[in-house]
């Protein structure tokens, strides 16, 4: 027997946390058209506003002219065009690493990343805040999970400590930290495991092209030495375009294209959306001055919504979360902001824990400072004092 779609349905109803497509008439951007009505968005995780950049469209028109709309086929079956390896030449030099790899999404990045990492014969330390797509790439790998608390060193050595000294032993993190805004402390989770001789794995997908002098995300932020992590990360958020990468040693690229189950058995992405990954990462690194834009909106969002006594987390990030706590509150709140004209999308369980429902903002470099101004009133109108 199937499930009963229709009763569990009623069953999210009732504890708001049903969800629902949006149907939105216009590009990733500042503003967000539903239903008619333009809105000032705070939803999208387009952090140097590369989604709708002219010559990031354009790089990827003039892909699809060269190269066609579609990819045939996995690259290990049809080829591997050029243009793939052009990105992949950028963001290994981006990243400071000896090559990377590109997958589908980040998505399947982490799926296809962890199992060939690690298999049952080993331990996987994971943060309890990490991304869904980190946890279910752990389960697919057959290692034994623990969790740590969340950002806890103490927590993650002591685990560490007792584990059987023969287990291989993944540690993963997020740089950034998805929900929460929050940075791991790389340092110390590097020096842990060279301790107890341990592999770090960093998700860097909101970190990439947002953190650091560079924008190379938050092993350059820490000044901690590229070669000590395996890093991931997305192209669909500061870059702008969608996919994610593996940044790592040569052998490691290597042993992915023969043991990836996502990279072997999936259609290489279009080949005008590599083309465009890269054109963004060449304004990311031409323009610092939009990273600079992007942390000086964050700072002035920051400051106000803290200044007004909301909730917010610990975030150092352009992520900004406000805990509501229920997903009731969570709900209310982001109705009361959409009729203010304000786009904030209230985060619920399973995304969060429980108790932990919230608005999440995220801050772009391309917001003007009156549209900042206007959400800042809105929230004023929405939660007097
Ligand atoms: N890791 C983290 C930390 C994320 O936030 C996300 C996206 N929500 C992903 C991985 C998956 O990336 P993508 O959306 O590119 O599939």
């Amino acid at each position: 027997m199937l499930r009963n779609f229709e009763q569990e349905i009623k069953t999210l109803e009732g504890k708001h946390l049903w969800r629902q497509l949006r149907v939105v008439d216009s590009p990733a951007d500042t503003t967000i058209t539903i239903e008619g009505r333009q809105l000032i968005s705070m939803a999208s995780n387009n952090y140097l506003g590369m989604a709708n950049h002219p010559s990031i469209k354009h790089a990827a028109i003039a892909a699809i002219e060269r190269w066609g709309v579609g990819a045939g086929s996995a690259r290990l079956i049809s080829g591997s065009m050029a243009v793939q390896h052009q990105l992949e030449g950028d963001l290994a030099q981006f990243k400071q690493v000896e090559t990377a790899l590109t997958f589908g999404s980040g998505y399947a990045t982490n799926l296809g990343l962890i199992p060939s990492l690690i298999d049952q014969t080993g331990l996987i330390l994971a943060d309890r805040y990490c991304h869904a797509s980190l946890i279910e790439g752990c389960r697919l790998s057959k290692a034994k999970i623990r969790v740590y608390q969340h950002n806890n060193v103490e927590h993650l050595e002591r685990l560490l400590k007792a584990r059987k000294a023969t287990s291989p032993t993944l540690v993963v993190t997020e740089g950034i930290f998805s929900m929460d805004g929050d940075l791991a402390p790389l340092p110390d989770l590097i020096t842990l495991c060279k301790t107890y001789d341990a592999t770090l794995l960093v998700d860097d997908a909101h970190g990439t092209g947002v953190i650091g002098k560079n924008g190379r995300g938050t092993i350059e932020y820490f000044g901690v030495n590229p070669a000590d992590v395996i890093q991931m990360g997305t192209l669909s958020k500061a870059i702008g375009t969608s996919g994610g990468f593996v940044a790592g040693p040569a052998s490691l690229k290597d042993y992915l294209i023969n043991t990836s189950k996502p990279f072997i058995f999936a259609t290489a992405s279009p080949p005008a959306i590599a083309a465009a990954a890269s054109a963004a990462i060449e304004v990311i690194e031409k323009e610092p001055e939009r990273r600079q834009h992007l942390w000086d909106n964050r700072e002035y969002l920051f400051t106000e919504l803290k200044g007004m006594g909301l909730q917010l987390t610990d975030t150092q990030s352009p992520i900004l979360p406000i805990i509501l706590k229920t997903p009731e509150a969570a709900l209310m709140m982001s109705h009361a902001l959409y009729e203010s004209g304000i786009f904030v999308p209230a985060i619920r369980p399973p995304t969060v824990p429980k108790n932990g429902s919230r608005l999440r903002l995220t801050v772009s470099s391309e917001h003007s400072k009156e549209q900042l101004q206007n959400v800042v009133n809105a929230f004023k109108y929405c939660c007097p004092e």
